[in-house]
């Protein structure tokens, strides 16, 4: 089973996806966890690319593109070799952030995005998608807060007060991605402790793979 995680910038995919994957080890379900932009080595050498020269932007389009060459790399080396084995797979952020960021947000033509996502997917598409929601505002703060506890350099997340605008659009984005694949995207308000996120997660999981 292949699930994946999505949401902005601050919404804490990434402690979730930990929490998830741990709570599955507890039941016994081996789960491999993974991320995107990146994955293997290959994926993220891609990644590193891109995100560290921010700030030469190499255009929605041009992402578009290399992201998908990195996520061709992911499915066929990693993705798809753990489904096949029986495992689950957890992906911090996978396609639906491409048609976020490049597509809706970015401006790149939905054909395009649909096109390098047939390529990329090569038919692994997840069976549940994890949409973190959050009001950017309070996304940002607690991304400020992380950066300066850790005293990390600028990874290339694109927080920028004076593009509050700009986050909002990328939060509808992914509203009206869950509003059309309603069949595998579920909601999740962001808002609240990590426990209870986790516990809404889990609930969510359970109804979505009834056993
Ligand atoms: O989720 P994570 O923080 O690791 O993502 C790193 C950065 O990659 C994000 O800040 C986001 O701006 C960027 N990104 C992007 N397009 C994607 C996926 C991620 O611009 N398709």
């Amino acid at each position: 089973r292949f699930i994946t995680f999505e949401g902005g910038e601050g919404v804490g995919k990434s402690t979730q996806a930990k929490r998830l994957q741990a709570r599955l080890h507890k039941q016994g379900i081996e789960a491999i966890r993974t991320r995107e932009p990146g994955g293997t080595p290959k994926a993220e050498a891609i990644r590193s690319f891109i995100l560290q020269g921010r700030s030469e932007s190499w255009g929605a389009g041009a992402e578009a593109v290399l992201f998908a060459a990195a996520r061709l790399d992911h499915v066929n080396q990693l993705i798809a070799p753990n489904l096949d084995a029986g495992k689950w797979v957890i992906s911090d952020r996978f396609h639906d952030s491409t048609r976020a960021y490049q597509g809706l947000t970015g401006g790149v033509d939905a054909k395009l995005i649909g096109a390098l996502e047939e390529l990329a997917l090569n038919g692994h598409k997840p069976d549940l998608t994890l949409v973190l929601d959050m009001d950017p505002e309070i996304a940002f703060a607690r991304v400020r807060e992380r950066q300066l506890e850790d005293a990390l350099v600028d990874t290339g997340d694109r927080f920028e007060k004076e593009n509050l605008e700009w986050h909002r659009k990328l939060r509808e984005g992914f509203l009206e991605i869950a509003r059309n694949n309603r069949e595998r995207c579920v909601v999740v308000l962001a808002d609240r402790t990590e426990d209870k996120l986790e516990e809404a997660i889990w609930q969510a999981v359970l109804e979505h793979f009834p056993e």
